[in-house]
């Protein structure tokens, strides 16, 4: 290839480059808890069709070591295992705050068993004999559940306004009043106050609120909060007395501080 080719050949693909493509996600972790070799072979079959990586446990004792190590996204689990039976299987796994979706395979027409399963903490079922379709449809939905609930979960808009005791706060105008007498309060007081307020009843410590008001990174000290917190109670009229304390923050000895209303 010339130089010219070359150099004619980067022009082009800094023209037109390559759309970046996603790397497809991981294939989810499957294990498949079956004594019988055989079903315990179709089973995985059909489940790396999905696709999925699928790993085979023989007993009740493999199964549960392997569900312990966290390594799976979801376990298939014969109720009927010699020794340590599938519904104890079950058991400890919960008992452990296991959170592992659990579709266990029952025996036909046993409903007490389905039952047991269930208030054990499995989270579906499937009679044997089922269907392949059947299967990789319940193994998906029970993915599918389980990757709905790992979601992070959408905070709740912030209010406008609060209330609490004889306190409103206006965010939106930045106003703040104690009964009907407005405050003066300088914009990191104001934060703070709103913060609060936010979450009554919660302890904060002072790095909590260096990071939750002034921001990460701020270069701040527990002064800093210190002299704040000192200042805004003093708007607040915040002290009733020596044996009365505070009527809105509220000091945690060794800890921090704590928002709430006492009248
Ligand atoms: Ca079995």
């Amino acid at each position: 290839m010339t130089p010219a080719a070359t150099a004619r050949d980067m022009i082009l693909t800094n023209a037109f480059p390559t759309p970046v493509s996603m790397p497809p996600p991981d294939p989810p972790r499957i294990l498949v808890v079956e004594d019988e070799q055989d079903i315990a072979e179709l089973i995985a079959l059909h489940l790396s069709d999905l696709p999925a990586r699928v790993t085979q446990a023989h007993d009740g004792a493999e199964g549960l070591r392997l569900a312990r190590t966290g390594d799976f996204d979801a376990m298939v689990l014969d109720l009927r295992l010699p020794a340590i039976g599938g519904l104890d299987v079950c058991r400890e796994l919960r008992a452990g705050g296991s959170p592992l979706p659990i579709l266990m395979l029952t025996a036909r027409n046993s409903e007490l068993e389905r039952v047991l399963g269930l208030e054990l903490g499995a989270d579906d079922y499937l009679a044997k004999p089922f269907g392949v379709l059947e299967l990789q449809a319940r193994v998906k939905a029970l993915l599918r559940r389980a990757a709905r609930q790992a979601a992070p979960v959408v905070a709740p808009p912030e209010p406008e306004e609060l209330h609490m005791g004889p306190l409103h706060v206006d965010r939106a105008r930045r106003r703040a009043c104690v009964g009907d007498q407005e405050l003066s309060l300088a914009p990191r007081e104001f934060d703070l106050l709103w913060h609060f307020m936010r979450h009554p009843g919660r302890v904060f410590t002072r790095a909590d609120l260096l990071a939750d008001v002034w921001g990460y990174g701020h270069d701040g000290y527990d002064h800093t909060v210190n002299s704040h917190i000192n200042r805004l109670r003093d708007k607040l009229g915040d002290r009733i007395g020596e044996e009365r304390g505070s009527r809105f923050i509220h000091t945690v000895w060794g800890v921090g501080y704590r928002f709430e209303v006492r009248e």
